[in-house]
């Protein structure tokens, strides 16, 4: 990140002068053609990251992530993909110096309804300085969020401000794909550098079946130590019924925890 001298803009990448256009915030290096964001005090650099997986590559990716055990049963078959769209989102890339750990902290650009976006992992050496004539600009989401909202917003996140020690502009590509289940629409990105599924919301697992389930167990439970008692005190007298209850007792649990444990298998493969 440098400053802007003499009404001049200092390309970050080739060193090129470049004359301050009137109006706008970004740049074209007229010599070297990388992309740069300024505003009044400084100067980011633009990066670029390569996608690996094309379309049908980064479907599979989803469904596999569909077939996962978080989600419903069958929703990898069960899901009717509707729209899929490929597009670079711009996300503000802030990294500490290396003193504080070289962290790196990713505000988005523009406004998105997946917040999980902000958790991406950037492999380091995958930012490729942008330079337009090698990208199809028709796929790049313009940034709306300016340097110093971003900024802003990191710092009442609780990052403090002096440790920022690297600011750039990224473009991240995306397929995002939408899709309908039980008549309900859902979406999910995936992240096309590194074949990663983000997602906020998607048909999970019904609970119910498995909030039976655990209270048929305290009720089984429950049952069992009563039984014991009783069964215990008509054997025996005083402390050696309450031995002989306990004793009871651990062996039920056990022999009840079997059936509870297989129900709970077949409950959980059926949801
Ligand atoms: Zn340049």
């Amino acid at each position: 990140m440098e400053t802007l001298t003499q009404n001049k803009i200092v390309c970050p990448q080739c060193g090129g002068e470049n004359d301050i256009p009137a109006d706008g915030k970004f740049l074209e290096c007229g010599f070297c053609g990388s992309a740069i964001y300024f505003d009044k005090s400084k100067i980011v650099n633009h990066f670029v990251i390569a996608s690996n997986f094309n379309e049908q590559q980064a479907e599979g990716n989803l469904r596999r992530w569909m077939a996962g055990n978080f989600h419903v049963k069958d929703l990898d078959k069960n899901a009717v993909i509707s729209a899929k769209y490929f597009y670079y989102f711009p996300l503000w890339y802030f990294k500490s110096d290396a003193a504080h750990g070289d962290k790196i902290y990713l505000q988005p650009a523009t406004s998105t309804s997946v917040s999980e976006i902000k958790s991406i992992k950037i492999p380091a050496g995958s930012m490729k300085a942008f330079q337009k004539k090698d990208f199809d600009s028709s796929q790049f989401v313009n940034p709306d969020v300016l340097y110093d909202s971003a900024r802003n917003w990191l710092v009442e996140s609780g990052v403090s401000a002096d440790l920022i020690a690297e600011s750039s502009l990224v473009h991240i590509p995306f397929y995002q794909f939408y899709y309908t289940y039980n008549g309900q629409q859902y979406t999910a990105m995936v992240e096309a550098s590194s074949g990663m599924v983000y997602a906020n919301v998607w048909p999970a697992k019904s609970e119910v079946p498995f909030r039976m389930l655990f209270g048929l167990s305290i009720f089984a439970f429950l049952a069992m130590s009563i039984f014991s008692l009783i069964i215990a005190f008509m054997v025996g007298e005083g402390k050696t019924a309450l031995l002989t209850g306990e004793m009871l007792n651990i062996f039920l649990y056990g022999a009840a925890a079997i059936p509870l444990v297989i129900m709970a298998y077949f409950v959980a493969k059926k949801v």
